[in-house]
């Protein structure tokens, strides 16, 4: 059992956390986000990031600095809580990201985390080898087989109370990566970043993206903080959240900006094309787009980087919210909406619906049913589950309208997406959600699964089903000893 992570809360897959870290004596709660600060180039300076934007975490790197002619000696002299001037936590990266782009670096593991440890950062990094994706999977074995090493040598090396990150690899091969996130829980490090993530996020290739994290997430324990490396996009990060994330950081505030992009949860805008800024933070409230393309160019990049931050920081605000009310997954639903290849990443997410199922509460406040997608949603796969348990006998009615309890021994309530359950549990989670009258298919589809699921439970029993207009495709999925009767006629 790991004592630095203890989850508080979950929904679906995502949890609010504690992230103890004990060489900056402070405790982190996740979800979190960590903006990159450039040793060199500070856009918003850290102790503004702290103060202003509520930044209990930063992460920079320490192989810049180790490098860097005019920072090693002050960053070894004054440690970096002073040269940074910031109070939180400080994570640092090793260089493995330097690694991935010029294909070589000059620090061995064990000398790097001795440098992050001589500089006061809170959690290092060893060097691990980012796989990229679609390479061949002998391609990514062997990296992994390296990173695995280095782990090991990591794990090694006396660090102090310095907190290690265990980055998972594995590219693209799901079984890959669940054996990558297993040897690293082994091992006795303490955070979980996935890596080499970014080159599928920069494609918007959200679907893999949330394969890799399923993957990795079954490698792991419930107690192991998972970060989601180089994932800096407001957009996504319901989805990773709810697919088990805690920790983020972010770059993109301030790249994004020099490009003069401005972030949104639904997606992104180019300062050119905006007549009226979406948003009420403080620079979006004082400005209007013209002002800020009028400004002087330091200027202009230091505002819109402020945007992206406050817009970043209020959307891991809106997902904590969305934990505590239980309604995260409608949440993400709604995110997902804001691009095609996210709603790809929505119904990727939902193929490990079972895994999510595991650590999502039983009873929350309300399901709302937004899409056919909701129909796919853990609460309906448990509900199913819950059908192959439950004793029905003698002649019984599962009727979408009406009672008609006179014919019958029984008479069970049928809605949609759920399928049948007893009328005493009318008032229980999932059962009492909102739907819309106008549904899909699929979510006739589900309940005739869920009617499957009770018959096949039921050999003993006699089951007739009284539905409103089903389409053919639900239709087809209810077993044949079943009696049908269209309450809307032919
Ligand atoms: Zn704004």
């Amino acid at each position: 059992m790991r004592d630095v992570f203890e989850v508080r809360t979950h929904d679906a897959g995502g949890r609010i956390g504690k992230l103890e870290v004990p060489r900056a004596g402070v405790t982190v709660e996740t979800p979190a986000l960590l903006p990159v600060v450039n040793p060199h180039v500070q856009t918003i300076d850290p102790s503004r990031l702290e103060s202003e934007f509520g930044a209990e975490i930063l992460i920079t790197n320490s192989y810049v600095l180790h490098g860097s002619d005019d920072l090693r000696e002050p960053a070894l002299e004054r440690g970096l809580h002073d040269l940074l001037d910031f109070s939180g936590a400080i994570m640092t990266d090793s260089g493995s990201f330097q690694l991935a782009e010029y294909g070589e670096i000059d620090v061995t593991t064990p000398e790097i985390l001795q440098f992050q440890h001589d500089i006061g950062s809170d959690i290092g990094t060893p060097v691990d080898i980012p796989t990229p994706p679609d390479v061949s999977r002998e391609h990514a074995a062997e990296d992994l087989e390296t990173t695995k090493e280095r782990l090991e040598v990591a794990a090694d090396v006396d660090v102090g109370d310095m907190l290690v990150n265990a980055p998972i690899q594995g590219a693209t091969y799901p079984d890959l990566r669940e054996e990558a996130a297993r040897h690293a829980y082994e091992t006795d490090l303490d955070v979980f970043p996935v890596g080499a993530v970014v080159p599928l996020m920069n494609d918007y290739r959200y679907a893999e993206v949330m394969d890799v994290v399923a993957a990795s997430k079954r490698g792991l324990g419930v107690d192991a903080p998972v970060h989601l490396f180089g994932a800096g996009h407001p957009m996504m990060f319901a989805l990773a959240v709810a697919m088990g994330c805690d920790l983020f950081d972010s770059a993109a505030y301030a790249l994004y900006a020099r490009d003069g992009r401005y972030l949104t949860v639904r997606g992104t805008e180019h300062l050119d094309d905006l007549e009226y800024f979406p948003c009420s933070c403080p620079v979006c409230a004082s400005h209007t787009p013209a002002e800020v393309r009028d400004l002087p160019e330091t200027e202009r990049y230091t505002r819109l980087a402020e945007h992206n931050l406050h817009v970043t920081f209020e959307e891991i605000r809106t997902i904590k919210q969305a934990i505590r009310q239980g309604n995260l997954l409608e949440l993400v639903e709604t995110r997902a909406r804001s691009h095609p290849t996210m709603v790809d990443g929505y119904r990727t997410m939902l193929d490990h619906a079972a895994q999510l199922e595991t650590s999502d509460p039983v009873s929350k406040t309300a399901f709302f049913y937004l899409s056919a997608d909701s129909a796919r949603r853990p609460e309906v796969l448990r509900h199913h589950e819950r059908l192959d348990r439950l004793d029905a006998h003698g002649e019984i009615l599962l009727a979408e309208r009406g009672k008609n309890e006179a014919e019958f021994d029984e008479s069970w309530k049928v809605v949609p997406p759920f399928g049948p359950y007893p009328r005493e549990l009318v008032d229980m989670y999932p059962l009492s959600g909102e739907l819309p009258s106008r549904l899909e298919p699929q979510a006739y589809e589900a309940a005739a699964e869920g009617v499957a699921r009770l018959v096949d439970a039921n050999p003993d029993a006699e089951f007739t089903l009284e539905y409103c207009d089903w389409p053919a495709t639900a239709l087809d999925a209810v077993p044949e000893r079943v009696t049908v009767r269209n309450l809307y006629g032919e």
